[in-house]
């Protein structure tokens, strides 16, 4: 029999029990920089190596933390579903707990493009922590982080949307749904399709309707859910 399709949406709140600070309830870095100031295409005009060293620390964080039980739980599903995770979230925990199928709607921060004006998309994958000013593409532009900032497009926009039309279970874990166009991908799974969403604020978010909301922390929602479906 053909395993129904799971989507997994994921924000912050996923890597939150990881040691990764959320975008709103933050604390520490996030708190010394205005996100607007450091994630625009005229943050990195005006003062690049502002833009570089910020995400040079994300991702030097982001490589000190490891995949959590709930990032675990997603893998395990993958038994019984046909899995695909769709997330805002630009560190690699999905991957690292062993994902296959992970969709980045924000960019993957271990990873750099080039930041010159070039059409093709190409991402390099950067070695450790740290990309310096001096690292260029081919053509000569320095490399900059590959995650989208605030105004840019979302190049996985509609790849994402065809995705969600498909899916017959849906579980929405740590997002504010604050963040458009991405928070907007939700609303395109079909009426019958059984949704979950799973975060400690779950009430008070603008989910829309027809969610079960589960309000608890990652690891603690997804067990629940877990159990629910298997
Ligand atoms: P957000 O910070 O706006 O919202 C985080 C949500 O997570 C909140 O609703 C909060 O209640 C919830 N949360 C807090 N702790 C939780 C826990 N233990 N378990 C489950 N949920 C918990 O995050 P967002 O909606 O993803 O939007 C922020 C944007 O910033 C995203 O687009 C993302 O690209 C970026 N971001 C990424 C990371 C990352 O890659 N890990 C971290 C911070 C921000």
């Amino acid at each position: 029999m053909m395993k129904k399709k799971l989507i997994i949406f994921s924000g912050a709140g996923m890597s939150a029990e990881s040691g990764i600070q959320t975008f709103r309830d933050s604390d520490g870095l996030w708190e010394k920089f205005r996100i607007e100031d450091v994630a625009t295409p005229d943050a990195w005009l005006k003062d690049p190596k502002m833009v570089q060293d910020f995400y040079n620390q994300r991702r030097k964080q982001i490589l000190e933390c490891t995949p959590n039980e709930a990032h675990e739980l997603i893998v395990k599903l993958e038994e019984h579903f046909d899995v695909q995770v769709i997330t805002q979230n630009i560190d690699d925990l999905h991957e690292r707990a062993g994902s296959k199928n992970v969709m980045h709607l924000h960019g993957n921060i271990r990873y750099s493009k080039s930041s010159g004006p070039a059409k093709e998309k190409m991402y390099y994958p950067i070695e450790g922590w740290e990309l310096k000013l001096s690292d260029l593409c081919p053509d000569g532009y320095p490399l900059r982080p590959h995650v989208v900032w605030f105004g840019e497009e979302v190049p996985m926009y509609d790849q994402a949307i065809m995705e969600m039309r498909t899916c017959d279970i849906l579980i929405v874990i740590g997002t504010s749904l604050q963040v458009y166009p991405a928070a907007g991908i939700i609303h395109y799974a079909p009426l019958h399709a059984e949704k979950y969403l799973i975060d400690p604020n779950a009430e008070s978010l603008q989910s829309g309707t027809g969610f079960n909301l589960i309000n608890q922390s990652a690891t603690e929602g997804m067990k629940k859910v877990v159990s629910i479906l298997t």
